[in-house]
Parts: C-alpha cells; structure tokens; sequence
C-alpha cells in the first residue's frame, strides 16, 4: 500500500449525509502510510461534532477492511466559512476553471482571449461568464477594459458585460492602490460570495481563472461550487511543466477532469514541447500551442482581447479553435 492506493481507499468514504466522497470534497489534507500505519488528516468546515465522529468511525472501518490495521485521524474543524457541499450557481451550466502551477505563464491572457471566442459563437453573447478568483494579483479587469465599479441589485453584484463576457474579479471592486490582504478564510470568503451573491443570469460557461498553484482558493472553489473541467495553461520549459504538473494534482484528487494542456508563450526563446509532456504525464488532451507574439500582449495591455480585436488573425483562429474544443469537451461532460 502507498500512499495514492490510500488516497482511493479513502475515495470510498462519503461526507455524511451526500453521495460525494471526502476526498472529492477536497477535505484530506493528507493520507499517510509508513510500516503498516496509515495516518489520515481531516479539515472540516462544520461544527457538527456528530460528523468529525461518523467521519472517523467510517474512515477507520473502511481502512480496516482494506486491510490496514492500525488508522490513526486527526480531524482539524475550521469555522465554517465555506459550506463543505458544493452548490450549484443559479443558471450557470457549466463551470471551467482554468489553472497554471505558477504565475506569469498567460493564464489571465488566455482565459479573456477565450472567453471572448466563446462569446463571439453564434447565440452566445452573454451567456458566458468570467470569474477571476486571482484576487492577489487581479489582472483581468484590465485585460477586459473594464473599470467601473459592479452595480449592485438587492443582495447581488452585477458582473459588468463586455465583448459579451459577464465579468466579475476582486479588481472590480477594491482600490488599485488599496493593499489586498486578503488571505485564508478571507479568500474563500470572497470566492464564495463570487458565487453567491453574483446575479451571473443563464450561463453556458463560467470560466473560472484561479490563482496559480494549489492555496486556498482552489480547494474555496472547489468546495463552493461544482467544477465540470480544468484547462491547465504551462510555459514550454522543462521546469515549468514539472510545476504545471503538480497544480494539477489538485484536480486529479478532487475527481475534476481534466479537459487539456495549452503550451503558452511557444517557440523561440522558451522553446516548445513542454506543454505535450505535460498532457501526456497528466494523461489528458494537448490542446495547443500559443506562441510568444507582441500583439496578444499588447491587445491585453489596451483592454481589448485579440480575439476581439483581431478575430481573422492566425492567432486568433488557433485561440478560438482552441475554445471550440473545450467547448465541445464541456458538453461531454455529464
Ligand atoms: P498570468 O495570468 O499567468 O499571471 P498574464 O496573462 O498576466 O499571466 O501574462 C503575463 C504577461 O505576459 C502579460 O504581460 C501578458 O501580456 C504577457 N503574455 C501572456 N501570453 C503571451 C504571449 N503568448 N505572447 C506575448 N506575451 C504574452
């Protein structure tokens, strides 16, 4: 037994009450197992001590009946800031985040360019969503050209729509210069108010641009919210797919598939081929390479997508090709 067989043992013990299991949850923290021993770590976001209890028994029967006699779990009980059940968000069908390992790679770049090809399809207008959780380092809002502040209706924000994208990022509502510190349970906090209190109307595709790496927001979102697929975005170096590769892991866990592999910022200098490495070790699709061009950035720089405004480009063709697939991706998703 090691510790990935321990993790899909684990995958057999449901939350108490749902059909869901904890480690789809995202509520393991970790799954140890040395010389017999299998230590488990639990976070829980409820106070409900009847669940810590029914968690433990049912986790301990079940490592024993795969044969492992001594489980010890250790369950941390966090204030309940982010409800553990994922709730679907009123009229969006379906929800992509789209991930990198690290910042830099043109994660924020590409989730506009192709949330703006989606939106440009035929019926589409308005019916495709851009939630930006990198609330450290907000860069959308620019990319979109939007500035104004969300109006608000009763209870809820109302994501500004541009290039028919309905969009909504921390960067809309706080000061440029204002310091963000908005960290742990502040983070999940604000994710989760980008999914409730959003008036997002009927959405095909909420693409969901997180933070890079594995923090708190993935696992807010995750826990928030249901995610049909992630997209990872990597850099053709070596370096950088081992990296893309371990953001991934988080999805792989959480039983979010994975739609594929784009290789940003492809040929010279960078090189290329590290976005096929990085799809074949994730065992999910290459989707394409995006290569380094001055006018992708500086069509960001001016707040107007590439693909919006210059949709006959050959960039632009391979960028909506691209979105076309994922699009296609998604609605083979159950
Ligand atoms: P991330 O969201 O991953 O941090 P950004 O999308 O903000 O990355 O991109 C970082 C910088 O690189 C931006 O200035 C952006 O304009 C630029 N950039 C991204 N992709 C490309 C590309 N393919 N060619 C040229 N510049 C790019």
């Amino acid at each position: 037994m090691d510790n990935e067989s321990l993790l899909n043992a684990l995958k057999h013990v449901k939350y108490p009450g749902y059909t869901r299991d904890i480690v789809s949850f995202g509520l393991v923290r970790e799954a140890r197992f040395d010389k017999g021993h299998a230590t488990i770590a639990l976070s829980l976001a409820t106070t409900d001590p009847d669940i810590a209890a029914q968690l433990r028994t049912d986790i301990e029967k079940t490592l024993h009946h795969s044969g492992i006699p001594k489980v010890t779990v250790d369950i941390a009980i966090n204030a309940p800031v982010a409800a553990p059940t994922p709730t679907p968000i009123n009229g969006v069908r379906h929800i992509i985040a789209i991930a990198s390992g690290k910042g830099g790679v043109g994660k924020s770049t590409l989730a506009t360019n192709l949330a703006c090809a989606l939106a440009a399809q035929p019926g589409r207008a308005g019916r495709i969503g851009l939630l930006d959780s990198d609330i450290y380092g907000p860069s959308i809002p620019l990319m979109m050209g939007l500035a104004e502040r969300p109006e608000v209706e009763g209870e809820h924000l109302l994501p500004p729509e541009r290039f028919g994208v309905k969009t909504m990022s921390l960067g809309l509502l706080i000061d440029a210069d204002a310091p963000v510190i908005w960290r742990g349970p502040m983070v999940q906090k604000a994710l989760r108010q980008f999914t409730t209190h959003v008036a997002w109307g009927e959405l095909d595709i909420l693409l969901a641009d997180l933070p890079p790496g594995t923090g708190d927001a993935h696992l807010a979102l995750i826990q928030a919210t249901p995610v049909d697929g992630a997209v990872i975005i990597t850099t053709p170096q070596r370096a950088a797919t081992t990296v893309a590769q371990r953001g991934a892991m988080l999805f792989a866990q959480t039983n979010i598939p994975l739609l594929g592999v784009i290789e940003n910022m492809s040929g010279p200098p960078f090189g290329t081929g590290g976005g096929e490495a990085t799809a074949r070790a994730l065992k999910t699709e290459f989707l394409g390479h995006i290569p380094l061009d001055a006018t992708l950035r500086q069509s960001g720089d001016q707040g107007i997508p590439l693909v919006h405004s210059a949709p006959e480009s050959p960039l632009s063709r391979k960028i909506i090709q691209i979105a076309l697939r994922i699009l296609e991706k998604t609605a083979l998703t159950p």
